[in-house]
């Protein structure tokens, strides 16, 4: 069992997949779990299915590519959870394309909605937890930000930038205890990668480059994630976990 002391987390995309896995997995810990996504029917699913099993969350429902929405519902959960100890930036979208054929829209969702996200979350949330002297940022990346992905232009560079914000927050918060981390999944098991997972062909091509030889599970990135959350891991910041079956070694 890992270690958490009355804890507050806040966990974007919480409403599917890993997200949703982070979520649980935290609460399962004793964390108060504040669940986000876009669809209200989502996070609110998530959080009333923690509760009922005897956990502590609640669901908002933000657009997490929208910086006055970011901001509004920060002041909002801020005035109800003075502390929120913990934020996991997990929310994120695909847009796929070879550059030739990407457009600038393609471009600017994917990284305003992977990338900027971040940068709003933790612009709102991280001062409170420098107060505390004490916080765990966790950024949820993929080896699409370290390897480069053919296809993803618009999301690698939305992944690599995630990489490149959590090293440099790691240096501006180490002062004060607040830890900053990313957790990079290969091909984890999720609406997002359903249409690969489910055609024979795509995904035995896929396996070939992983060592492990299958898919991963949102508990696999939900495992790391909560373990960097705890007061365990307070020595660890800003590094990046593949969690990838081998595939970025
Ligand atoms: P998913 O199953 O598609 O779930 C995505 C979640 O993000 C949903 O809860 C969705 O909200 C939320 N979301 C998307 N856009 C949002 C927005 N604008 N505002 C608020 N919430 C938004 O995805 P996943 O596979 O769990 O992926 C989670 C994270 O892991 C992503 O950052 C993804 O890039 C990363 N990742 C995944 C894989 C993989 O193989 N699955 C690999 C590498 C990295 P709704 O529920 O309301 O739609």
């Amino acid at each position: 069992m890992l270690t958490f002391t009355n804890r507050t987390a806040l966990v974007t995309g919480a409403g599917r997949g890993i997200g949703k896995a982070i979520a649980e997995t935290l609460a399962r810990h004793g964390v108060t779990v504040i669940c986000v996504s876009k669809s209200a029917d989502s996070c609110g699913a998530v959080a009333a299915a923690i509760t009922a099993s005897g956990g502590k969350a609640k669901s908002i429902a933000v657009d997490v590519a929208d910086g006055a929405a970011v901001a509004k519902a920060a002041e909002t959960l801020l005035a109800e959870f003075p502390t929120i100890d913990i934020l996991v930036n997990n929310a994120g979208i695909t847009k796929d394309g070879l550059l030739f054929r990407m457009s600038e829209a393609d471009w600017n969702d994917v990284i305003t909605t992977n990338l900027t996200s971040c940068f709003h979350w933790t612009k709102h949330l991280a001062r409170p937890m420098t107060r505390a002297r004490w916080g765990r940022i966790v950024n949820i990346t993929s080896v699409s930000g370290i390897m480069g992905n053919a296809g993803q232009a618009n999301y690698s560079a939305a992944k690599a930038g995630m990489i490149g914000l959590t090293k440099t927050l790691a240096r501006e918060f180490a002062g004060r205890s607040v830890t900053v981390n990313a957790v990079a999944p290969g091909f984890i098991k999720t609406d997002m990668t359903t249409e690969f997972v489910n055609n024979p062909e795509v995904s035995a091509k896929i396996l070939e480059a992983v060592p492990l030889k299958r898919f991963g599970e949102a508990a696999d990135i939900a495992n790391m994630t909560a373990f960097l959350c705890a007061e365990e891991a307070g020595y660890i910041t800003g590094q990046v976990f593949a969690v990838d079956g081998g595939m970025a070694m």
